[in-house]
C-alpha cells in the first residue's frame, strides 16, 4: 500500500522536501502551511510520516499537537531546522556551521538547547539544515543533501517496520481467535465476545440466548471411519451451521465436536424453535464425505437465556445450557433441551 506523507512548513520547504522524498518510493504526500491546516490534515488521514518545518518550535509544537492523542502515536515525526522560518518568528535556530567553520561554543550549546526542545516535543527525529534561496526555491548544498536523504531514509525503513508489525499484528490476532479446522471463532474468542454481548443485553435491556451442540456419538465416526474422515464431518457441519444461522448470531467451536452459538436479541422461545430448526436440519440431511461416503450426523443441543442472576463473565449461562446438553444426551440425544 503507497505510504503517505504530510509535510508541514513553508511552501518552498515543503516543495525542497518533496523532491528528496521522490526516490524513496511511491507515495501520496500532503501540505500544510499553518498549524490549522496540519490538524485539518492530520484528521482527514493519518499519515505513515510527518515532517515540520521547526525553525519557531512553539508554532512547530502546535503543529503537532495532535500527535499526542493515541490513533496518531505511530506517526513518525522528523522536525527539521532550516535557516528559514515557517509561519511566525524564527525561535533563534542557530545556523548550522559551514565546513571548516570553527563553531563558538554558545552557538554549539545554543544548538544543542534547540535540538533538545524539539525532542522534548516527543518527535522521532530532529535534523538542522543549512537552506539557500534559490529565487523562489530552497536549495541544500551536497552535504545536506545527503544529510537530508538519510534521515528520510531511516525514517522510511521505520514506517515500513511499523507497517508490517501492524499487518504481523493483525494475522496474531486472526490466528489467536480462530479455529484452523473449522475457520470458526475459537473458544477464546468467545470468553472474550461472551462478555461483551451480555453487556450489550443488559445496557439494551435486550434478551440474549445461548446454545451448546455437541455431535453425538462422534468418537465411533472416529474409530469407524478414521480421523481424516472426523475432521471433514466437523468442517461440514461447521459450514451447515454458519449458512444456517442468522447476521447477528455468532458461532464458536467450544471444544472438540462442541459448538457454542450466542444469539443477540432473541427471546427464550425463538431460541429453543432456532435450535429445533438446526437440530432437525442437521439430523434430517446426511453429508457428503466423499464419492463413496455419506454420513448421517445427529446433535444433541441445550439452550439457555440470559437472566438478571446471571454473572458478567456468562460462566452460569454457559454452565445451564451445559446442563441441557447433558439432560439431552441422557433423554436419548438427537434432541434439544431448554434450561
Ligand atoms: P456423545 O454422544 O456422548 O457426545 O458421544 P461422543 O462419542 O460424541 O463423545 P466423546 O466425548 O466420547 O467423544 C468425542 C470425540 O470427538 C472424541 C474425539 O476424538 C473426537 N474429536 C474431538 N475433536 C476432534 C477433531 O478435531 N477431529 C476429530 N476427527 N475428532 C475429534
Ligand atoms: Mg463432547
Ligand atoms: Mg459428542
Amino acid at each position: 500500500m503507497e505510504r503517505s506523507v504530510l509535510i508541514v512548513g513553508h511552501r518552498a520547504f515543503c516543495q525542497m522536501t518533496k523532491i528528496y522524498l521522490e526516490p524513496l518510493g511511491d507515495c501520496s504526500v500532503a501540505e500544510a502551511q499553518t498549524a490549522a491546516q496540519a490538524t485539518l490534515a492530520l484528521q482527514a488521514a493519518t499519515p505513515d510520516l510527518m515532517i515540520v518545518q521547526a525553525d519557531d518550535l512553539a508554532w512547530a509544537a502546535s503543529c503537532l499537537q495532535l500527535r499526542g492523542r493515541s490513533a496518531f502515536q505511530w506517526v513518525y515525526s522528523l522536525l527539521v531546522v532550516t535557516t528559514l522560518e515557517p509561519g511566525g518568528k524564527p525561535e533563534a535556530a542557530p545556523p548550522p556551521a559551514q565546513a571548516g567553520e570553527t563553531h563558538p561554543r554558545a552557538l554549539k550549546i545554543a544548538a544543542a538547547e534547540h535540538q533538545a526542545k524539539g525532542l522534548e516535543l516527543g518527535v522521532d527525529a530532529y535534523l538542522a539544515l543549512d537552506t539557500a534561496w534559490q529565487g523562489e526555491t530552497l536549495e541544500l548544498s551536497p552535504a545536506f543533501q545527503r544529510l537530508l536523504t538519510a534521515q528520510l531514509q531511516l525514517a522510511w525503513t521505520s514506517t515500513q517496520r511499523h507497517r508490517e508489525l501492524l499487518t504481523t499484528n493483525d494475522l496474531l490476532s486472526t490466528i489467536a481467535l480462530v479455529d484452523p479446522l473449522t475457520e470458526l471463532n475459537n473458544r477464546r474468542a468467545l470468553d472474550w465476545d461472551l462478555p461483551r454481548q451480555i453487556t450489550r443485553a443488559r445496557d439494551g435491556d435486550r434478551p440474549l440466548g445461548l446454545m451448546i451442540f455437541d455431535l453425538d456419538f462422534f468418537k465411533k465416526i472416529n474409530d469407524t471411519h478414521g480421523h481424516l474422515v472426523g475432521d471433514v464431518s466437523l468442517k461440514l457441519l461447521s459450514a451447515r451451521l454458519r449458512h444456517n444461522l442468522r447476521a447477528n448470531d455468532t458461532l464458536f467451536r467450544y471444544g472438540g465436536e462442541e459448538f457454542v452459538v450466542l444469539l443477540s436479541d432473541t427471546s427464550p422461545e425463538e431460541a429453543n424453535e432456532i435450535a429445533q430448526r438446526l437440530c432437525n436440519m442437521i439430523g434430517h440431511q446426511s453429508f457428503t464425505i466423499n464419492d463413496d461416503l455419506e454420513l448421517s450426523l445427529t446433535v444433541s443441543v441445550g439452550v439457555s437465556e440470559l437472566n438478571d442472576s446471571d454473572d458478567a463473565k456468562g460462566i452460569s449461562l454457559l454452565e445451564r445450557a451445559d446442563y441441557g446438553l447433558r439432560q439431552a444426551k441422557q433423554m436419548g440425544r438427537n434432541r434439544v433441551v431448554t434450561c
